[in-house]
């Protein structure tokens, strides 16, 4: 598909996931809070469907990865150590005009089209000056130099702000991962090479306009820290690199608008000797945007919190019969970031014809059936008692044989019905007619092209289950 015929526009998505409530603007009644999210009925379905299975993918069909489930507020020091409080910052501009601040870094992106990740504050504001870019908001040429903000959330421990410590909410889910690492060893069910694995949340204040859920203050990452011998990153490396495309293919993300960005030299962190950023092409002015990122840690995070900790985090290698420290592959996966591209890669029009035969606009969610809120929805042909009847008791079959959610709905017209359940991406509708009653048929009518045919009752569980699994 080209980008010419792919209908999703970004508003577009925003404006279904509001009406469909998969997605509301945070703070909604109070006139909202910028860049924070709530998901809604639908959107908490997906989103746990798309944490489950990768939990199921990365960590229960992996035997020599194990999960965590840390805490978001963690002992300062590990932000010393793991190098954020030093060097997780934005360079910012502010408009001496309109006081309106802005990434340095965005701004010379999106103007210049020229990458300057990596590069010093002062080159950003050289860059700035050179280009005489102007204020986006005002278009005064009145912008400041560029500044470094830590990007840490702050809050404070004990009842009196001024005399309790400082702490910080986590701005990844990574370091638990590093500082749990001894306590997981220890347990014993592990040895090189292996991951800890682990779903959460992750804060940062981010100044730049949010792009809809793409960047929020509060968001969810699903991390694996991937422990390998230190000649052993990059063979990891590789075999991460291919099951995060494997990962994408699974939750219906086509390749072609997905693609493998490996970073410049001056471009990497400050911990990593190689990283890869998955990058997915949105609609519109977004264009090509991080998705997920790949990153050969080495041992940087270890040996700093040895440092730190005065913990010995060295290995003991039996069959070398020596110690060391670990090298570490991180595969990085935002979960906001995979609901918004599913969302955007599902997204379909289709020209056709109303129940009256007028011309209208079918808008559908070719969402996998794996990641669908529903995975299928039950449909009397009218509001009568004795088609809901049928209808309830195979509602009430597909509930307790399948572990999924399936939908009831039984008002308003079947084209109506449909068309509601092609939005919300219900790949199946079983609708239960007068028929039904003398051959205990249901039609299946299927979101992706329409088409209908009969099955026994009898057979709708199994069928359904072949196709979700
Ligand atoms: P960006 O350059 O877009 O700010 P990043 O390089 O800082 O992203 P990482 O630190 O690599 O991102 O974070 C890992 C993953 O977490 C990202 O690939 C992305 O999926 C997700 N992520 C990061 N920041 C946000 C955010 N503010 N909102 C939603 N998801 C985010």
């Amino acid at each position: 598909m080209t980008e010419q015929v792919r209908p999703a526009t970004m508003e577009k998505i925003a404006a279904l996931s509001k009406r469909r409530g998969i997605v509301f603007p945070g703070s909604d009644i109070y006139g909202g809070l910028a860049n924070t999210w709530d998901y809604g009925p639908l959107g908490a379905e997906i989103k746990r469907n798309i944490k489950n299975l990768w939990w199921e993918t990365f960590v229960h069909r992996r035997r020599n990865v194990v999960g965590l489930d840390a805490g978001i507020l963690m002992h300062p020091r590990v932000w010393e150590a793991s190098g954020h409080v030093q060097n997780f910052n934005d360079p910012l501009v502010d408009c001496r005009t309109c006081k309106a601040r802005f990434r340095a870094d965005h701004l010379i992106e999106e103007r210049l089209g020229q990458q300057v990740e990596g590069k010093s504050p002062a080159e950003m504001s050289a860059i700035i000056q050179q280009a005489g870019l102007k204020c986006p908001n005002c278009g005064n040429a009145t912008l400041t130099e560029a500044r470094q903000f830590n990007m840490m959330f702050r809050t404070t421990i004990g009842p009196v702000a001024e005399t309790g410590s400082e702490v910080f909410l986590r701005p990844e889910t990574a370091q638990a991962m590093f500082v749990q690492y001894k306590n997981v060893l220890a347990t014993g069910r592990v040895k090189l090479p292996f991951g800890i694995a682990q779903i959460g949340k992750a804060f940062r204040n981010e100044i730049t306009p949010g792009n809809f859920i793409f960047r929020q203050l509060e968001f969810e990452q699903m991390e694996i820290e991937y422990f390998v011998k230190p000649d052993g990153g990059s063979v990891a490396f590789d075999e991460w690199l291919d099951a995060m495309r494997g990962w994408l293919r699974l939750i219906g993300v086509r390749d072609e608008f997905v693609r493998v960005r490996e970073h410049e030299r001056d471009e990497l962190s400050h911990y990593s000797s190689r990283t890869v950023d998955f990058e997915y092409r949105f609609p519109g002015p977004m264009g090509w945007r991080e998705l997920y990122g790949l990153a050969n840690r080495t041992d940087f995070d270890l040996r700093q919190h040895q440092e730190f900790s005065g913990e010995d985090l060295t290995y003991f290698d039996q069959a070398e019969n020596r110690r060391y420290l670990p090298h570490v592959v991180e595969p990085t996966f935002g979960v906001d970031r995979t609901i918004l591209v599913a969302l955007v890669d599902a997204y379909d029009e289709e020209e056709t014809t109303d129940v009256n035969g007028k011309p209208d606009t079918r808008i559908l969610l070719r969402l996998s059936p794996r990641i669908a809120p529903y995975k299928a929805a039950v449909l009397p042909l009218m509001k009568k008692p004795e088609l809901a009847g049928v209808a309830r008791a195979l509602f009430d079959r597909l509930q307790e044989e399948i572990n999924a959610l399936i939908e009831y709905d039984e008002t308003g017209n079947i084209g109506k019905r449909y068309r509601r359940q092609d939005e919300i991406g219900t790949p199946f509708c079983f609708t239960v007619d007068y028929e039904s009653l003398d051959d205990q048929s249901v039609t299946v009518r299927h979101r992706d092209d329409m088409r209908q045919e009969r099955i026994a009752i009898a057979d709708v569980p199994a069928w359904l289950v072949e196709r979700i699994k």
